[in-house]
């Protein structure tokens, strides 16, 4: 191989990136050596800053494949013929640690999916979870606090957790399935994926359907005890990183089956659920899987923080087919991880080689920090104009949503007891030794906050399922 000169950031070749430049042999170093000032410089400026949740991360590269027809439902290109494919890249996170933070622990997953369609790029930026602990996003950031650190400890703190949990019983489903096997599972591959949020389908006739999003393992699932997980934690903190990289460079690509759940429009003003609600899944007995398509993990990344740490996805990004629905978890998130990526990685993040479409882009932007590409080089910068610019096409517009009520803030509840009922749908399909190590779980989390707050969670999980929430009294000793 021939050998590469070594520069500057300016091209400039450097004599000597060992010794720096003195004023005799043990004097001190001059202000003229801009190569070492400039190697400092830029290494203080190597941390970006980190994601606020969700700062743990694997990626991969890989591609789409249809296997279903659903163009009844929807007319997003990705979608359009059987046997179709899409390059994709996908980013499997924790939440709540740290950059640096161990893989092993119980938590809950991203599964944050970019495909580079040919109409701009659609993010699904789901968890491998169906639902979530709030359905307001009034309370996400108090939320988030919880599993963060203590004010004046800087620690974290179950006390945090259940004091939250506890006012906030919409959050029980969520609970029962992080303290169950699949909340540390045995590796991004051995894990689903799921939208959680309900989205909308439009076809070519511009007819909308409500749509649930799922990506189930090929290699099933597969979880790992607490006490395997703990051991982990200390002899491999990347654990999980180094899985998936490992079984991609061996050629074992990990594979998702595809499907949707489909809820006609009309169907969601009358169903038993509200089907906005983040908090709740469809019963797959009301609403059956479709399936649509096959993800596969083919290709590690070449540069962890180019693609992995660079990569941003929003949920605004929706492709023409696929769009919004009234989910106020949804709308919230919409502006949150776009204005997110523009604190993290500036204006210009969606020109990063990562983020940027595979397709044209043209559009008015312009400047902004960092414009590393031709910032559209002489083209008309403002519309309407007279020379040709890029013009808006009526014939992507949606069908109109309706909407009806008073402007208020609801405290969206159905029935009174609307939070307890999945939770202990789900506690019952346990067998009985999931539902030991789940009771388990809990309990030695609950051991260490106040007895009152041991009460208040108990009597949840008795509304849940009486024997679900016997089960924690008796773990901790009511
Ligand atoms: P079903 O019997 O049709 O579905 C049960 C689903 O539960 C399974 O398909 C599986 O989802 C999931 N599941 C099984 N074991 C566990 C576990 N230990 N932890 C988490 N999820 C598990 O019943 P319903 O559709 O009526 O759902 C019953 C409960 O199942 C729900 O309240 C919800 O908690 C849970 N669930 C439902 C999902 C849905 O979309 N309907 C999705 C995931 C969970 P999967 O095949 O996706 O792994």
């Amino acid at each position: 191989m021939k050998e590469k000169k070594l520069t500057t950031g300016a091209g400039i070749p450097v004599s000597d990136n060992q010794n720096s430049l003195t004023a005799g042999e043990r004097g001190p170093t001059l202000m003229q050596d801009h190569v070492l000032l400039n190697k400092l410089a830029h290494f203080n400026r190597e941390r970006i800053p980190e994601r606020v949740v969700h700062a743990k991360a694997a990626g991969a590269h890989g591609t789409f494949t249809v296997t279903g027809d659903i163009t009844k439902y929807t007319k997003a290109k990705i979608f359009s013929e059987v046997g179709k494919k899409t390059e994709m890249f996908g980013r499997f996170s924790t939440v709540a640690g740290e950059k640096g933070s161990a893989d092993t622990v119980r938590d809950v997953r991203g599964f944050a999916l970019k495909f580079y369609t040919e109409e701009g790029n659609w993010d699904m930026v789901g968890n491998n979870t169906p639902v979530f602990f709030i359905r307001d996003a009034m309370k996400f950031p108090d939320f988030i606090h919880t599993q963060k650190r203590m004010a004046q400890t800087n620690l974290r703190s179950h006390t945090m957790w259940w004091d939250f949990w506890s006012q906030v019983p919409e959050a029980l489903h969520q609970v029962t399935i992080l303290f169950s096997d699949r909340g540390i599972p045995k590796g991004i591959p051995y894990m689903n994926g799921y939208g959680s949020h309900t989205y909308s389908f439009i076809n070519a006739e511009n007819e909308r359907f409500w749509v649930k999003f799922h990506f189930k393992t090929k290699q099933g699932i597969q979880c790992m005890m607490q006490e395997e997980a703990d051991r982990i934690v200390g002899e491999n903190p990347d654990y999980h990183t180094q899985q998936l990289f490992e079984m991609i460079e061996r050629g074992e690509y990990p594979k998702w089956t595809f499907s949707v759940q489909i809820m006609p429009e009309v169907e969601a003003e009358n169903y038993r659920w509200n089907p906005f609600d983040l908090t709740k899944v469809w019963p797959h007995a009301d609403y059956p899987l479709i399936e649509v398509g096959e993800m596969e993990l083919s290709r590690n990344p070449e540069n962890y923080f180019a693609e992995v740490e660079q990569s941003a996805f929003s949920p605004a990004n929706v492709v023409p087919g696929i769009s919004f629905s009234p989910c106020k978890m949804l709308q919230a998130r919409i502006f949150s991880y776009a204005d997110a990526h523009r604190y993290r990685l500036g204006a210009n993040y969606e020109s990063l080689p990562i983020n940027r479409p595979k397709c044209p882009v043209h559009n008015y932007q312009r400047d902004g920090s960092m414009r590393f590409d031709g910032n559209s080089g002489a083209s008309v910068n403002y519309e309407p104009n007279s020379f040709g610019g890029p013009k808006a096409d009526p014939a992507y517009a949606e069908p109109p949503l309706k909407i009806s009520g008073d402007a208020d803030r609801y405290d969206q509840k159905r029935g009174v007891d609307d939070d307890y009922i999945q939770p202990g749908n789900l506690f019952r399909l346990m067998p009985a030794d999931e539902q030991q190590r789940l009771i388990q779980n809990i309990t030695s989390s609950l051991q260490k906050v106040s007895k009152e707050l041991q009460e208040k969670m108990v009597k949840h999980f008795r509304k849940a399922d009486k024997d679900y929430g016997d089960g924690i009294a008796k773990g901790v000793g009511l």
